[in-house]
């Protein structure tokens, strides 16, 4: 059994959507397919990932340096023990070859992209979906068939006004959402307190309203919104500040009653583990980390990262990853997550989930299709099979 080629190819998302810092016009993504010589139906298995979003496509370090390290291992270097099934740890550590310490987006990126395509194979070859085979390694086999989901949306649309904010969002809540969540930061303080104010008056009773700030605020911005803020009972406020500033978002903490979150600007254990050690975040019943699993080494290091996190008395509800796309479904389902995301009609192909997925009362039903389960999201398959074809 061995990997026959590792392809990848970098794919425009053409968005025009904003967040409080910048527009998504130049965004790409790397999409990667790992290519199996286990034949199932006539065709090589095959395991397909995209480097999630937000991040531009990565394709130089995986052919410089990736790609090449897992091509040229020896294959039974890169199975388990049985030689049933590719190792995914095994080709983790093989990719991690003469790699320095910290610096870690450079490569977490590349090198998570390419793993959790690995675990896409992996579930194939074991013919269960990716969320099942995860409960079984990662959550004593608690297996659960629907996963909390909430939008992120809300973006700032150019010429958009306060009323197309609620149609949007009056969407979401027709679309089965009882979470939603919207960005701040991209006008005054004034402004946005009206925008989140428009939206909470609309909400249902029992629905909830996040914000998130993608990082834009100095200390002092970051302080008059979480005054602002508080009075809204926002079921949290992301990215207040820098994601490495631990010690402002420990003040901010220390002032804001309400939830914070943040965490999909964090690529390794490390830089985790110090978040929870020095941000003033509090793990039980409020704040929320939000690793994007792909940008950050993929999922075995995903699980060492939530391992870590239960010693720092972190429990799994409180972990929502970043993303909102099918490879962070998998995820929250199989390591029993508080949550996922999900942006309808945002990043193209690269939003959203199965095309026949339906969201009932906030709840996204998992599928019980092989693997990741791209096969039903056509759009984003169609560029999977040209890639591997
Ligand atoms: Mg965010």
């Amino acid at each position: 059994m061995r990997i026959v080629d590792i392809r990848e190819t970098a794919i425009p998302l053409r968005s025009q959507i904003r967040n409080s810092g910048f527009d998504f016009s130049e965004m790409t993504t790397s999409v990667v397919a790992v290519i199996t010589d286990v034949i199932r139906n006539g065709k090589p298995i095959t395991g397909y990932s995209f480097n999630s979003t937000g991040r531009y496509a990565c394709g130089a370090t995986m052919r410089d340096r990736f790609i090449p390290r897992i091509m040229t291992a020896p294959p039974d270097k890169l199975l388990n023990d049985a030689g049933t099934n590719f190792e995914p740890a095994k080709i983790l550590s093989c990719m991690m070859q003469r790699e320095k310490s910290g610096g870690h987006s450079e490569r977490s990126i590349p090198i998570g992209t390419i793993e959790v395509a690995v675990w896409d194979a992996v579930a194939k070859i074991e013919d269960k979906p990716l969320h099942r085979l995860l409960a079984e390694r990662y959550n004593g086999g608690k297996i659960t068939d629907k996963v909390f989901c909430y939008v992120g949306g809300g973006w700032y649309i150019p010429g958009g006004t306060v009323k197309d904010l609620l149609d949007e969002m009056k969407r979401h809540l027709d679309d089965g959402y009882t979470m939603l969540k919207m960005k701040v930061g991209g006008m005054s303080l004034a402004d946005d307190v009206k925008r989140v104010n428009a939206v909470k008056d609309m909400l249902p009773k029992g629905a909830q309203l996040a914000v998130d700030a993608n990082s834009k605020f100095t200390r002092d911005e970051a302080l008059a919104y979480a005054r602002a803020l508080a009075p809204f009972k926002l079921r949290w406020y992301e990215e207040p500040c820098d994601p490495l500033d631990f010690a402002s978002l420990a003040e901010i903490a220390s002032v804001y009653p309400e939830p914070l979150s943040t965490g999909e600007n964090l690529f390794s254990t490390q830089d985790v583990e110090n978040l929870v050690r020095f941000g003033g975040l509090r793990p039980k019943g409020r704040d929320v980390i939000q690793i994007d699993p792909p940008q950050a080494y993929g999922i075995v290091q995903y699980g060492r990262t939530v391992d870590m996190l239960a010693r720092h008395g972190w429990p799994r509800g409180a972990l929502f990853p970043h993303g909102g796309n099918l490879m962070s479904l998998a995820i929250a389902g199989g390591f029993g997550l508080g949550g996922a995301e999900s942006y309808p009609g945002v990043f193209g192909p690269f939003a959203g989930y199965a095309d026949d997925a339906k969201v009932e009362n906030g709840y996204l039903k998992l599928s019980d299709r092989p693997g990741i389960g791209f096969e039903a999201q056509a759009a984003l398959y169609k560029i999977m099979r040209e890639l591997s074809s």
